[in-house]
């Protein structure tokens, strides 16, 4: 009999081997997170470490949110080191170039100090210099012409400079270095195809992001609703405009704050491009909503602003009960809504749909209706109304693309409300509808203004005049004039 007692084989679950496999990974990972983060982990004011709702069930995003924590230590470090070495003196190095982070990458960049430029590298030596044109400098024994190796040499790898920016040839224009004939020539052959070669790829590149059509940054957010089970899928792009990109998701089952998310979502991804945005400046810049903090801001985060304006107007329309999607979550430039259509279809714009003329009546007189909700309930002007801004689904007309609406006080806001009447009474009267106002009746049954030329440009400039009367008032006064606020009720048309 063993001395030591029956084993009772029982109780033991898994080998003693996997037991210590286990411990000794658990050690191992303790080893290296108290590595990793001594004590001291609050170095960067990082959005993801500090942010809030972290999640944490993802290894890429942790990968990531890692990587970017580390390289804002380092880059906090490089700045320290930088500051030492340069301390007051008048000439100072930039290690700018050695940063992880690129300050414009940063959100935290507005209040990082601003790094130095350096017009001339100061690692950079002159070029080396060249024999005149005569072909020799010199006299008697000591001439050297240009066929001299060692002059020759120099000039070749001077004249690496004229290959393309993109071409790498480090440091060597700067050293006194000698590139014979035979190996600057492979050199040029090689930096002509390298040049030719990238061109086609950059090409290829952009084709691929216009086809996914959304940057990492952005593909992290959406990753991140999928991840957080907010949305159950993407599946595919359903508009590419030049303002956004419009996705469309089944939803998750994740229920946030008595929420509960749609069967379908539209994600509309606003372009973090800035070239398209910049026409649209005088819709938000004399938004007096947003009149303080349009100075203040970064592009990036004025293309955010966008994507909040078109929320807290979708939740004014949808508590107006005027038919819209409906908001479900706003995360950077990236606003998620309720998708109007079925079946990853989504409904036709009105100027892509044959309605009967009944239907044109109907959809016109709702038209009608929610302008003057918009207006009066919403103390909004769409400012981008027309058909292609008006889905035909479930019987009804849907309004979207809300992002550009301002208040009527804007100080274009009755000109933008002109604009859409005009598209409207248009679009009707052109479809066959014999009962639609025209562009001058339908901006008065709108506004409840009355304004009485008789003509387009007597109409437009008595707009005009209202506009400057109104912001004169808003100067002298402080507030708006009294025929704007919402107690003069615009007469409700019906059918
Ligand atoms: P843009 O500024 O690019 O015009 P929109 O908001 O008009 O942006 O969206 C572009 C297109 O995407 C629309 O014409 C419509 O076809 C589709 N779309 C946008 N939002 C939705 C939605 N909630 N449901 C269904 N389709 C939508
Ligand atoms: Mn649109």
């Amino acid at each position: 009999q063993c001395p030591w007692g029956a084993p009772n084989t029982a109780s033991i679950s898994c080998s003693l081997a996997d037991v210590m496999s286990e411990q000794l990974a658990k050690e191992l990972q303790l080893e290296e997170e108290n590595a990793a983060f001594p004590e001291a982990v609050a170095v960067a004011e990082g959005p993801f470490i500090t942010g809030e709702n972290i999640d944490t069930s993802s290894d890429l995003m942790l990968a990531q949110m890692l990587q970017m924590e580390f390289d804002r230590e380092y880059d906090a470090q490089l700045r320290r080191e930088e500051k030492k070495i340069n301390g007051d003196s008048k000439v100072s190095i930039s290690f700018e170039n050695y940063r992880k982070v690129h300050p414009y990458d940063s959100d935290s960049s507005e209040d990082e100090v601003d790094w130095q430029d350096t017009p001339h590298d100061p690692y950079r030596a002159d070029k080396p210099t060249t024999t005149p044109r005569k072909g020799f400098i010199g006299k008697g024994k000591d001439i050297t012409t240009k066929h001299d190796e060692v002059v020759c040499g120099r000039k070749n790898t001077a004249r690496m400079e004229n290959f393309a920016p993109e071409f790498q040839v480090g440091d060597g224009i700067g050293m006194d270095l000698k590139l014979s004939n035979q190996v600057f020539n492979a050199l040029k052959q090689h930096a002509y195809s390298e040049e030719r070669r990238s061109a086609r790829l950059h090409e290829k590149k952009e084709h691929s992001t216009a086809e996914k059509a959304v940057d990492p940054k952005t593909r992290l957010l959406l990753y991140k609703m999928v991840n957080a089970g907010m949305l159950e899928t993407i599946t595919g792009c359903i508009s590419t405009g030049k303002e956004s990109v419009v996705f469309h998701a089944y939803g998750g089952k994740s229920v946030t704050e008595d929420k509960v998310i749609p069967p379908e979502c539209a994600i509309k991804v606003f372009k973090t491009t800035l070239n398209e945005f910049k026409n649209r400046d005088k819709y938000i810049k004399d938004d007096y909503r947003f009149k303080d903090r349009f100075s203040k801001l970064n592009p990036r985060k004025i293309i955010r602003m966008w994507a909040e304006k078109e929320m807290h107007n979708l939740t004014r329309m949808q508590n107006a009960g005027i038919p819209c999607p409906q908001v479900v979550i706003l995360k950077k430039h990236v606003l998620v809504m309720s998708f109007i259509g079925q079946d990853q279809v989504p409904a036709p714009k009105l100027k892509d749909v044959t309605l009967s003329s009944e239907d044109m009546k109907k959809a016109y007189y709702q038209i009608l209706n929610m302008m003057q909700q918009l207006y009066k309930e919403c103390n909004l002007v769409h400012a981008d109304l027309s058909e292609y801004n008006m889905l035909w689904h479930d019987g009804k007309v849907w309004l979207i693309d809300v992002s550009q609406s301002v208040e009527p006080t804007h100080p274009h806001g009755l000109e933008f409300l002109f604009r859409d009447c005009r598209n409207v009474s248009q679009f009707f009267q052109k479809g066959g509808v014999a009962e639609a106002l025209n562009e001058r009746e339908l901006f008065n049954a709108v506004s409840g203004l009355n304004i009485t030329a008789d003509n387009e440009v007597d109409f437009q400039a008595e707009i005009e005049a209202l506009e400057k009367m109104n912001e004169d008032h808003v100067q002298n006064h402080g507030k708006k004039l009294p025929m704007f606020s919402s107690n003069g009720d615009p007469p409700i048309y019906d059918e």
